[in-house]
């Protein structure tokens, strides 16, 4: 991967960005995201955001390589503290990690007012989805888009979002799922049920030979295994 040739899953992410938009990349080593995006002259300008020394260098001298100082600012913040009301940032990514940590940035960033509430969200973890879509729930946003991809075996969703004056009450089984992949039931979508599915059995299996009372996680996993089971069902 480089600024000219994305992953897969960052090439999707960057086209879900909204053209001119005023970009923060947090999380962002190498600044590859914001770079590309910049190179293609699709955003004007950007913030890349790194809480750690090693990808940050790597970020400033990535931008400077592309001759891009002037339109992408390289800071070295935890999280949504990369950002100032002065930038007037309308587009929000954070992609490859967690979705706890997401949700912990997000959070983070809304106590602090670093996140004003009118971004769009474009967000990728790489586990935990669910955290990021309650997060999500509890403070007013609707998903607009999702996507789910594969990439060298790894499945990869997206969750855009912003606030829209319409409050959406998302179901426990659209925040597991995902309000839109739910519609949209892709085959790597049933891949990843498929795996989630034998992933919550082994488990069931483990807890049932454990000792101590294992009752309330028992029933819980044996409830998203219905449920799973259920939206595989529909499978053609
Ligand atoms: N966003 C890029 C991507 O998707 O390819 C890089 C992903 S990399 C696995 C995660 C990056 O997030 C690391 O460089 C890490 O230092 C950074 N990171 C983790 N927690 C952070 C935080 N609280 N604030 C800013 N950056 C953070």
């Amino acid at each position: 991967m480089n600024e000219n040739q994305l992953s897969e899953r960052l090439k999707r992410v960057g086209e879900l960005v909204p053209k001119q938009s005023r970009l923060a990349d947090i999380g962002s080593d190498h600044a590859y995201l914001p770079v590309a995006l910049v190179l293609q002259k699709k955003l004007d300008f950007a913030i890349a955001g790194e809480v750690v020394t090693g990808p940050y260098e790597a970020a400033k001298k990535q931008v400077r390589k592309n001759g891009l100082d002037q339109q992408i600012s390289v800071r070295l913040a935890n999280g949504l503290d990369a950002v100032n009301k002065s930038d007037e940032i309308s587009a929000v990514t954070i992609c490859g990690m967690g979705g706890a940590l997401i949700r912990d940035i997000l959070e983070a960033g809304w106590t602090s007012q670093r996140l004003q509430g009118n971004e769009r969200l474009i967000l990728q973890p790489n586990i935990g989805e669910r955290a990021v879509r309650d997060w999500l729930t509890i403070h007013g946003y609707t998903i607009l888009e999702e996507e789910i991809l594969e990439e060298n075996n790894k499945i990869y969703e997206i969750i855009v979002a912003s606030r829209e004056v319409q409050r959406v009450a998302y179901s426990e089984k659209e925040r597991l799922f995902g309000p839109v992949l739910l519609n949209t039931q892709s085959p790597v979508f049933y891949k990843k049920w498929q795996s989630e599915l034998r992933q919550r059995q082994n488990i069931l299996a483990q807890l049932a030979k454990a000792t101590g009372d294992q009752q309330a996680r028992m029933q819980q996993i044996e409830q998203e295994i219905t449920e799973i089971q259920e939206v595989l069902s529909h499978e053609s």
